[in-house]
């Protein structure tokens, strides 16, 4: 019996994994929408305002054709949030996680990225060795999965980087480290994106943070006081450098900063910068214990 149920619902997150991932891609959320068109009302320059209505219009295109906002069909990131009641091992929906994405890829199709990162060499359908990345958390006293998928397109993601500030370089050397990162990342990004920013922690965790920063609702604000002030403040101060949509100059670099922190070492003070391109594709799903499927963009 047991395995019946297990089976079953492996089955069903693998079907989530292949829905999420071509959902992403095709249809992005409406904040994001919203982000993008107050911007277009923000924007003074002629050139920072025909790439914003360009990617307004290719928004509306992938929608009425039903195709892809983007080329760059990314690496999938999965963000698991696992019940410690749910009825299937981590283990089993790492592999459906993995089989789902391939399916999406197969069928719909999609462009295949992934590849040896020695050889180069294609590994298959945007999967390979440790391929889908799956970020876990797990919560106590529920019997519920959440899945998130944030395909990652390399352009925004090699915008990506890691300082070890010391205590003392304090919030200013996080401010000034980030305001490097992003000047100096111009408009590789494809901007106007979402800058996210992990600081505390250690290294590796000051890059994860990051990235959930930028898989946050546009515009939504850390619970901390003092890291929601930082964020209004970098977001400000990221508009000011004209760097402008898709590098061309103007007003709107940012459509926003996201942070997310971790309490860290009395010597330590990592900041990490991960940047999300304007196609800030996202799609979240929830799965029940008895293998039913609820589709939204938030978890
Ligand atoms: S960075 Fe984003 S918008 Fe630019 S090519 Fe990659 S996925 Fe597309």
């Amino acid at each position: 019996m047991s395995t019946i149920t297990t089976t079953d619902l492996e089955a069903a997150v693998e079907d989530a994994a292949a829905y999420l991932y071509v959902w992403a891609l095709k249809d992005i959320p409406q904040d994001l929408r919203d982000a993008l068109a107050d911007a277009a009302t923000r924007e003074t320059s002629v050139p920072g305002q025909r790439v914003l209505q360009t990617i307004l219009k290719n928004v509306t295109v992938a929608e009425t054709e039903k195709n892809l906002v983007c080329q760059d069909t990314g690496i999938a990131v999965y963000t698991c949030r696992v019940g410690e009641h749910f009825p299937l091992h981590p283990a089993r929906i790492y592999a459906a996680l993995k089989t789902g994405t391939e399916r999406a890829t197969v069928e719909h199709p999609l462009r295949s990225n992934a590849v040896h990162t020695i050889t180069r060499e294609n590994t298959g359908p945007n999967t390979g060795y440790r391929l889908p990345i799956v970020h876990w958390e797990f919560i106590p006293d529920w019997d519920g999965l959440d899945v998130k998928c944030v395909p990652k397109g390399s352009g925004s993601e090699n915008m990506s980087f890691l300082k070890m500030c010391v205590p003392a370089d304090g919030v200013k050397g996080i401010k000034q480290f980030v305001l490097e990162s992003i000047v100096g990342a111009g408009g590789k990004p494809c901007p106007p994106g979402i800058v996210g920013v992990g600081i505390g922690g250690s290294a590796d965790y000051a890059m994860y943070l990051a990235k959930e920063a930028i898989a946050r609702p546009i515009g939504t604000r850390n619970p901390d006081p003092h890291v929601a002030e930082l964020e209004d403040e970098l977001f400000a101060l990221l508009n000011e450098t004209g760097i402008g949509p898709m590098g061309l100059g103007g007003d709107v670099t940012v459509l926003q900063c996201h942070i997310e922190h971790a309490d860290t070492h009395m010597t330590l003070n990592p900041v990490a910068v991960n940047y999300q391109c304007w196609a800030a594709r996202r799609a979240s799903a929830h799965v029940g214990p008895n293998g039913e499927v609820e589709y939204d963009r938030e978890f």
